[in-house]
């Protein structure tokens, strides 16, 4: 049991501190048990390293970023598997937050839940 009761709080990575909220979790179905923050705690890492190594390419490598996009999208499903939510590239948004990325920010947040996204043709991620 924890001693605490707070319905959101934050986790640290020893990379950043995620979001953990309680509510959410058990809305969803979910219950709250340390190896689900485990859980939680080491997808984010992983995200981290990610975002690591969008930093470390080069703009012109745009294989490696069809590689790193893989891999951030199959980090958004482990996230909405974790979570309790339907697997839905509709609400992924980690994608557009990567080093490098010029797609517009806050019309691709507007987005979230439609099929829509707003790309920028000259971003070296996800542009032609
Ligand atoms: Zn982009």
């Amino acid at each position: 049991m924890y001693e605490f009761d707070l319905d959101e709080f934050s986790l640290s990575t020893g990379r950043g501190v995620e979001l953990y909220n309680v509510r959410l979790l058990k809305m969803n179905g979910g219950e709250d048990t340390p190896e689900r923050r485990q859980t939680i705690i080491d997808i984010h890492i992983d995200r981290h390293k990610l975002l690591e190594d969008y930093r470390a390419t080069d703009v012109t490598d745009k294989s490696r970023f069809v590689e790193l996009n893989e891999r951030m999208v199959q980090i958004e499903y482990r996230l909405q598997d974790a979570w309790g939510f339907p697997r839905d590239p509709n609400y992924h948004s980690y994608w557009f937050q990567v080093h490098h990325c010029t797609c517009p920010k806050l019309d691709n947040m507007d987005f979230l839940g439609s099929e829509a996204r707003y790309i920028n043709f000259s971003c070296p991620v996800h542009g032609k």
